[in-house]
């Protein structure tokens, strides 16, 4: 260590950086009016059609949801970026909901296979869990199916609500046989190659699973808008006018019989590809190198901005940057295979200690830097992990200020801004009627287990949104993910960028309700099964 060095120009050049990521007011509101004009623009354009250049805008087939009185078993897996999950939601008439889920690691070399390795992988998750928690299933002698919710977590053409073609896989996942094909299909083809007693009856994206979860564990009497995902990946599912979504009604769609009578349908946006065209989104030098080096450059331009698969290697290439630009890490002997200089190993975890780090030597971020990065932290100066948490802060609100965009965007094109005063909202009739009666299952008796159902958190203090519940009618929205949960600030970041917003008026911001529903993919899968296996008249002793 040289006590002599002057880490001035260092510090100054580790800013400049930072300036490059700065996503200004004038950049969010222009993010708004882009994203209002796509989400109309890619209305017509219908599932595999969608080259995955545009957002996709994908109708879910979910119109409703069960109605809170019925019983039964039902299965959830959750394919998402990271983890495969498997749980099983257990009603029992009006008084009892157990929740019981098991979880693994996706092995990165499954990432990139073929389908019959992946699903064959996922058939054998399901058969252990079955057998572990519904051995009393396989004992029984009877003829129906434990009824399967599937998220998956990527975009799909949906025609049904238990079928959906795979337009492209992201975040990094590449197995290309599977594209084109339904993954209902392919799942189901692995689980009766096991001789499970298992229906795959309903294919529900994270995001519909979010929002369906969060819909009847939120408090108050609105429905749920939108829910969203910022973890590995991002994107947002939300309730729209069935007389909006255009591309259901042309006379050369190919779409399947849905149920009309609520006059809405949850729409995945995949808003992940927002802007693939780069008019309004920034793009540094880091992000050009990223991009460049990821299995789908050109697509998820969003995404790769904002979400957790992303953002520790936007950090790795700004930290060379810097090293190679300001002589960042010179006095440091960095092997040759340390994850500095391996792409795509540093975790976005790495961001969020960084940013938390209020140590005045900074000794926390040192010690990430040497477990997570590789570099010693022996000769690591305090003024050069002073560098790197600049570059981190700047990484890290730029991802939550994008995300703003998005929801900003949603609020306004479903109207919700229209009304300063308190307006009952409509929400879907089923829901309407039927959640009713799960909400009060949910919030009375809680049986043991049940502590991963999940809750509804809201930022604000109760005294403060009692208030706003009182006066304005309030906007909710179900946020799920690595990001929006462990990034310090991220939420706070994404609330200033909404009161830059002009057209959500001076109260949008505070109308906003954010709260996590954690896990609720599965939830929400589960209950989907349910309402598809209801609508298919399957009896669920
Ligand atoms: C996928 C979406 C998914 C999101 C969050 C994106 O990469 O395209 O379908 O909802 O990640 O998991
Ligand atoms: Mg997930």
């Amino acid at each position: 260590m040289a006590p002599t060095t002057d880490y001035a120009p260092m510090i100054a050049k580790a800013e400049a950086i930072a300036k490059e990521f700065d996503f200004s007011a004038e950049d969010v509101r222009k993010g708004v009016k882009e994203f209002l004009r796509l989400m109309v623009l890619t209305a017509p354009d219908v599932g595999l059609q969608n080259d995955g250049k545009a957002m996709t805008m994908i109708p879910t087939y979910v119109t409703g949801v069960p109605n809170g009185t019925e019983k039964g078993v039902y299965l959830a897996v959750d394919l998402g970026g990271t983890n495969f999950r498997v749980c099983s939601v257990s009603l029992s008439g009006d008084t009892k909901f157990t929740l019981t889920q098991s979880k693994v690691a996706i092995p990165r070399d499954m990432m990139v296979s073929d389908s019959h390795t992946l699903f064959s992988f996922l058939a054998k998750e399901v058969e252990k869990f079955v057998k572990t928690h519904h051995a009393d299933h396989f004992e029984e002698d009877i003829s129906h199916k434990l009824q399967l919710g599937f998220t998956f977590s990527f975009p799909v053409d949906q025609r049904a609500v238990n079928k959906g073609y795979l337009i492209r896989w992201t975040k990094g996942f590449d197995i290309k046989d599977a594209v084109g094909k339904d993954v209902c299909e392919l799942l189901q083809k692995e689980i009766d190659a096991l001789g499970l007693p298992v229906k795959v009856a309903a294919l529900v994206n994270d995001t519909v699973g979010t929002l369906m979860a969060r819909s009847y564990t939120s408090p108050g009497s609105t429905g749920t808008l939108l829910g969203a995902i910022f973890g590995t990946g991002t994107n947002g599912a939300y309730v729209e006018k069935l007389s909006k979504i255009t591309k259901m009604t042309k006379p050369d769609a190919q779409v399947g019989e849905y149920d009309k009578s609520t006059g809405e349908m949850v729409v995945n946006t995949e808003w992940g590809s927002f802007d693939n065209a780069l008019k309004v989104l920034p793009d540094t030098i880091y992000d050009q190198q990223l991009d460049a080096n990821s299995v789908n450059p050109g697509i998820q331009m969003f995404e790769k901005r904002i979400s957790g698969m992303f953002l520790g290697e936007i950090l790795r290439n700004a930290i060379l940057g810097l090293k190679k630009d300001a002589g960042l890490l010179n006095a440091s002997t960095i092997a040759e295979d340390a994850p500095l200089y391996t792409p795509w190993s540093v975790d976005t975890s790495v961001l969020s200690f960084i940013e938390a780090d209020n140590t005045s030597d900074l000794s926390e971020s040192k010690k990430v830097l040497e477990e997570q990065l590789g570099i010693p932290a022996a000769n690591l100066h305090t003024e050069e992990a002073r560098a790197v948490k600049i570059l981190v802060h700047a990484i890290g609100k730029r991802s939550a200020r994008l995300s703003a965009v998005p929801i900003a965007a949603i609020v306004i094109a479903t109207g919700k801004v229209d009304n300063l005063r308190p307006k009952p909202v409509k929400r879907m009739s089923i829901v309407e009627q039927g959640l009713e009666a799960i909400k009060s299952a949910l919030t009375g008796k809680l049986p043991a287990g049940a502590a991963d159902i999940p809750t509804a958190p809201t930022v604000k203090g109760d005294k403060e949104k009692a208030q706003t519940e009182e006066d304005l009618e309030v906007i909710d929205i179900g946020v799920d993910g690595s990001v929006v949960e462990h990034y310090p600030g991220f939420e706070k970041f994404v609330r200033e960028a909404l009161r830059e917003v002009h057209e959500l008026g001076v109260e949008g911001e505070e109308r906003i309700r954010m709260g996590v529903a954690k896990d609720g993919s599965g939830v929400g899968a589960a209950l989907i099964a349910l309402v598809a296996a209801k609508a298919a008249g399957v009896q669920i002793p």
